[in-house]
């Protein structure tokens, strides 16, 4: 069985195990990182953050670059990876891949986005500027759904800003953060400027303390955005911190049911449901019995199975607890009153798979009330439920305490111009179910779903790996130009 990280502790170190979600066997063991190892890390990154820094703009592009070309070519390689630990099918493996190297050929052009401003002669003889300048060491901890694309959304910024990045990936699907360390040394990136510490709690809270690192980005579920957000402020740290979500999509009696419902199906269980912009609540005006009736047909016809099989639509759950409770607000919401529609709890997967699967799951009738409405799931169950208006669905949406993703399915745009404006939520897609902003944009939502005011990736993301320094420049060619002292505050309207 293989073995991910090590550890100063030796053979007393914690462990924890890796499974094969599609047939529930281990297959690697985990080192988990302890304080002192956390530390090491932190002081090599530090050390190589002041060389980085002084490496030029075109030297560091080219590595950049480097890296863009490896990634690009074990693309394979890499959904290989995540579709091993996190069970996700291929095809949308690949596409994780892909969304991820938006954001390393983003950072490739960090020269340009670097570019400070410059004025002449704010008073005479005195020039103003302002420049970007690296953190230090920025330390990311990202969650088990997206082990690729996540991690990307941070470090090619970081890095390409000037600064050394420590990633504390999931413990669940840790083997891609190896092979991207990989990558970057081939790529010719000086030690210590990436490096990978595997761990959990503790290694994320020895990051948080740590009085060497400058900034820490999280991703993950909302009680543990909270505590990063919380702690890593309270030593000074810059923190950006994605939480969960409960996204919704409203549809309109207008749209066009065939083609939403479609969309709905793709976002709703692609993946299993295991996104943070899926949609788990759909939230039908004026209706909604057609709607349901093309879900339940297209929910039918999904095959659930191991996601290196090319015939299966949805892979496994990561572990056999979460695969459990997820079938538990199925069960709840039965219970609660609700109707179950198509029932995933018996699916039937292909002979030998004895994976953590879980068939898609449909419930109508939900209600606000209800645990499976309030909790964020984050599996293969999609809700629906029932307003008469507009403003009935716009004020649901406003009163759920996330605010990550939504959308509108309409053929009104009026009605679209309305939701878009009115409703409190980061992401919004207008006839797109899965607003995911480009790497150029920035991704982050609102309310529980972001703690921080930076939402990652995109010029957010420049602006967060870097601090501002406004410079004013004079330089008198004779004691006349230099002037007599004033005591008085200088200012540029005198002369
Ligand atoms: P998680 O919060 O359990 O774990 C995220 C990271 O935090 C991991 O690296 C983990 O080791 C660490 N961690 C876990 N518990 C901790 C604790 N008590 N103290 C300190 N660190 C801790 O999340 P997960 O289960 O890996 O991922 C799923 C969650 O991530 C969902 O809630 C999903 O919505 C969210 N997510 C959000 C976004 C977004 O952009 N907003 C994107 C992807 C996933």
């Amino acid at each position: 069985m293989k073995t991910i990280g090590s550890s100063t502790a030796g053979p007393d170190a914690r462990k924890t195990p890796v499974f094969d979600p599609a047939t529930g066997e281990q297959t690697a063991e985990v080192i988990l990182a302890t304080e002192a190892d956390v530390d090491a890390a932190v002081t090599r990154a530090r050390q190589a953050a002041r060389q980085w820094a002084d490496t030029s703009l075109t030297a560091r592009t080219k590595i950049m670059f480097s890296f863009r070309e490896l990634a690009d070519r074990h693309r394979e390689d890499l959904a290989a990876l995540i579709t091993a630990e996190h069970g996700k099918v291929l095809e949308d493996a690949r596409g994780e891949v892909a969304r991820g190297l938006e954001v390393v050929d983003f950072a490739c052009g960090m020269p340009h986005l670097l570019k400070g401003e410059f004025s002449e002669d704010v008073s005479t003889g005195v020039d103003a500027s302002s420049s970007r300048q690296p953190l230090g060491v920025v330390a990311g901890i990202t969650p088990f759904n997206f082990p690729v694309m996540v991690p990307m959304w941070m470090y090619p910024v970081a890095i390409a800003a000037g600064n050394a990045f420590v990633l504390k990936p999931s413990e669940r699907d840790p083997s891609a953060s190896d092979f991207i360390a990989g990558l970057w040394h081939e790529a010719g990136l000086p030690d210590g400027v990436f490096t990978v510490v595997h761990g959990d709690s503790v290694a994320v809270n020895a990051l948080l303390d740590h009085p060497d690192v400058s900034a820490i980005s999280f991703v993950g579920s909302t009680p543990v955005a909270r505590h990063v957000f919380e702690r890593a402020t309270a030593s000074g740290k810059r923190c950006q911190a994605l939480g969960g979500a409960k996204n919704h999509a409203v549809v309109m009696p207008d749209a066009d049911l065939e083609s939403t419902a479609d969309a709905l199906i793709a976002a709703g269980f692609g993946s299993a449901g295991e996104r943070c912009m899926a949609i788990s609540a759909v939230v039908a005006v004026g209706g909604g019995d057609e709607l349901v009736d093309l879900l339940k047909e297209k929910a039918l016809a999904l095959v659930t199975g191991p996601g290196t099989d090319p015939a299966s639509d949805m892979g496994p759950l990561i572990t056999k607890v979460h695969r459990d409770r997820v079938a538990g607000y199925v069960a709840s919401a039965q219970n609660d009153g609700a109707e179950v529609v198509v029932d995933g709890r018996d699916v039937e997967v292909p002979a030998g798979a004895g994976g953590f699967f879980l068939g898609p799951c449909l419930v109508d009738q939900v209600t606000t009330d209800m645990s499976v409405y309030q909790d964020e799931i984050f599996g293969p169950v999609l809700s629906v439920l029932r307003v008469d208006t507009l403003d009935d669905a716009i004020e649901l949406v406003n009163a759920n305490p996330y605010g990550n993703g939504t959308a509108i399915f309409t053929r009104d745009g009026a009605a679209a111009r309305r939701f878009r404006r009115d409703v409190q939520v980061g992401m919004v897609g207008i006839n797109v179910a899965i607003p995911v902003p480009m790497a150029y944009y920035s991704f982050g939502g609102w309310k529980q779903s972001l703690f921080g005011d930076s939402h990652i990736h995109g010029m957010e993301g420049v602006r967060f790996n870097t601090r501002l320094k406004s410079v004013t420049t004079r330089w008198p060619a004779t004691p006349a130009e230099a002037g007599s002292a004033s005591l008085n505050f200088p200012s540029g309207d005198k002369r």
